[in-house]
Formats: C-alpha cells, structure tokens, sequence
C-alpha cells in the first residue's frame, strides 16, 4: 500500500532510507537540518518538509536517522505535540540507555516509539542482504508498519524492552570490530613480507574466516549449558601456547601486538585459574561484571 512515511535525517543512511520507500511507492516526506540534501530526494518524488515539525505532521510513520542522540533530541524535542498520534522509529545508533530514556520521554508526550538498529550500510538498503532490528512497547504499531518498514530491509523485532535493538545492534558491531581487528592484524603480519593484501584476503583470508565462523555456534551451545569443557575441539591450553605465537611473530615482523595483547592475557588468566582443558568460551566469565 503507498502509507505515507516522513524521513528525519538525510546523511547517507537517511537518504538511502528514503529512497528505499520512494521505490517501494510510498508518499515520502523527508527533513534534513543542511536542506540541499534533500534535492536528488525531491527530484525523485519526495515532498520537502520545511522544518521538522512539519515533517512529522506529515505522515503516521515517521523515521528518524540522524548522528546520535544528542542530534535526535535537538530535532525532536521542540517539536512536542507535533508527534502526538505519531509512530516514531529511531534508527540513529545508540546504547540501551539512550533508547529507554527516549521512549520514557516520548511517552510522556503521547507518542509511540520504536527504537532500531539498523543492520546494514547504504548500499544494500532496499536489498534482501539488509535487516533492521526493532524494539519498544509499540508492538501494534510495529505488526502495522511492518508493510512499509520492509521497504527498507527485513523487518526484526526483537522484544519490547526499548534498549534490546540497541543492545542486539551493538553486540553485532562488536563482533564486526572484532572481524575488522582480525582483519587489519593479519593483513599487518603478512604486509611485512611484502604479500599482496588484496590477494591474501579474497584467496586466504575470507575463505578461512569464513569456514570458522560456524564454530561460533559450539562456543554458544556451551555457553547456553554453563559446560565450557563438553564438544571441545581445541582445549584453551593448547589454543594459549599457539596465541602466543602470533603475538610474537607479530612483534617480530615489526608489527604491534596490541590488538593480541587482551585476548592473550584473558586466556593467561583463565588457564591460571585452572580451565585449561575447558574451550576457548570459558573466557567468558572473566568478562561478566555487575551492571552499571
Ligand atoms: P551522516 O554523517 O551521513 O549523517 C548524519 C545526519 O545527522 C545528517 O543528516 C546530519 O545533518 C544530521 N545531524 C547531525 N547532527 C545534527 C544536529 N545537531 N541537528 C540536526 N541534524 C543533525 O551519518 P549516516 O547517515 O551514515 O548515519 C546516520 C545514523 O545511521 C547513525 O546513527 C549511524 O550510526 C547509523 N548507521 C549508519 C550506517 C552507515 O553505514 N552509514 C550503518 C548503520 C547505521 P546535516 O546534513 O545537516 O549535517
């Protein structure tokens, strides 16, 4: 159906958003603080909102994508009533906390609010490859947009605790930075030979990453049972003395260990604390700390 849906926010995800509604055919409205980023939109089709307040009166369904949180509460809190009977989707990255506070807030003024994370860059919004993760109390809300917001990537919802997308978000990220460390790591160690990075990584590396990656799933099924010793491949003591290895030839080659450097004293630590034996994923109880 061609719901009406206004975009806050036209950095390059925002106007990627927008144009990913544009195609699917829905009457878009779009506001952004710098306006001329709304010109290819305009060309396009989509109606330009002269302030924010009118861009939220616009439409049911109104997306908001902008740097952080700071930015969304400048834009959104003048606005006041001007969102009332609205459904507010936040897409702009953000921590649990941050999320709660401004559903918190957008109840007090009689808006409905969904928090998300946008799972994706640019490119691929508006393709399958991309997913978005929703959450907040507003699951009516949610099951009705669901229509327009697939127009942006699959549409998840999480749970109704507003901070979940954000916490699933940014676990996500967390694993990507860990992949990117990796990355940048190995590609150090065999630069300092002279190796093409771009060959290393199509020919050795992707591949390599790649076909591990489904250890993960033992690592979380014995996470799940509290058993870090039960399904084990490679016991923390062996994987401790290898570690060690990278770390020095790193530094040997003339590249920092720095990105090694956290990874190996977590694994010092727990074989010191007599788990040896157990797999690799007992190192996570070294990282449970209490809530902040
Ligand atoms: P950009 O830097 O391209 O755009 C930032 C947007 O925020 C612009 O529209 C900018 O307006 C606006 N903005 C910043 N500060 C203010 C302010 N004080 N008042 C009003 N508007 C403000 O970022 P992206 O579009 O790439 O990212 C937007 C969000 O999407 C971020 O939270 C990001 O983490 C998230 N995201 C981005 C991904 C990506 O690959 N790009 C991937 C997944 C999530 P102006 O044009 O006027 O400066």
């Amino acid at each position: 159906g061609n719901t009406a849906v206004t975009v806050i926010g036209l950095g390059e995800m925002g106007a990627a958003l927008a144009g990913a509604f544009l195609k699917a055919g829905h009457s878009t409205t779009v506001w952004n603080r710098t306006a001329s980023k709304a010109d290819a939109l305009v060309e396009q089709g989509a109606e330009r909102a002269a302030t924010a307040a009118e861009a939220a009166q616009a439409s049911p369904v109104v997306i908001v994508c902008l740097l952080d949180y700071d930015s969304v509460h400048e834009v959104l809190d003048p606005l006041g009533d001007a969102l009332k009977g609205r459904t507010v989707y936040n897409l702009t990255n953000g921590t649990p906390e941050q999320a709660r506070e401004t559903a918190k807030w957008a109840a007090d003024l009689g808006y409905d609010y969904i928090d998300g994370g946008i799972m994706a860059v640019p490119q691929i919004i508006g393709t399958d490859h991309a997913y978005v993760l929703y959450s907040g109390s507003g699951t009516e809300s949610f099951e009705r947009d669901k229509p327009v917001l697939s127009a942006v990537g699959d549409a998840r919802f999480a749970g109704t605790d507003p901070g979940l997308a954000s916490l699933l978000d940014l676990s996500l990220l967390a694993g990507m930075y860990g992949m990117l460390g990796g990355a940048v790591q190995a590609i150090a160690m065999v630069r300092s030979e002279g190796v093409n990075a771009q060959q290393f990584s199509t020919e050795l590396l992707i591949p390599y990453v790649t076909s591990i990656a489904g250890v993960v799933a033992n690592l979380a099924r014995q996470i799940d049972n509290d058993e870090y010793n039960v399904g084990i491949s490679a016991a923390l003591s062996m994987q401790q003395v290898g570690f060690r290895n990278i770390v020095e030839a790193s530094r040997s080659q003339g590249v920092s260990s720095e990105l090694l450097d956290p990874i190996q004293s977590l694994m010092d630590r727990r074989v010191a604390d007599g788990f040896g034996s157990d797999d690799f994923s007992g190192v996570i109880e070294l990282l449970k700390q209490n809530k902040k």
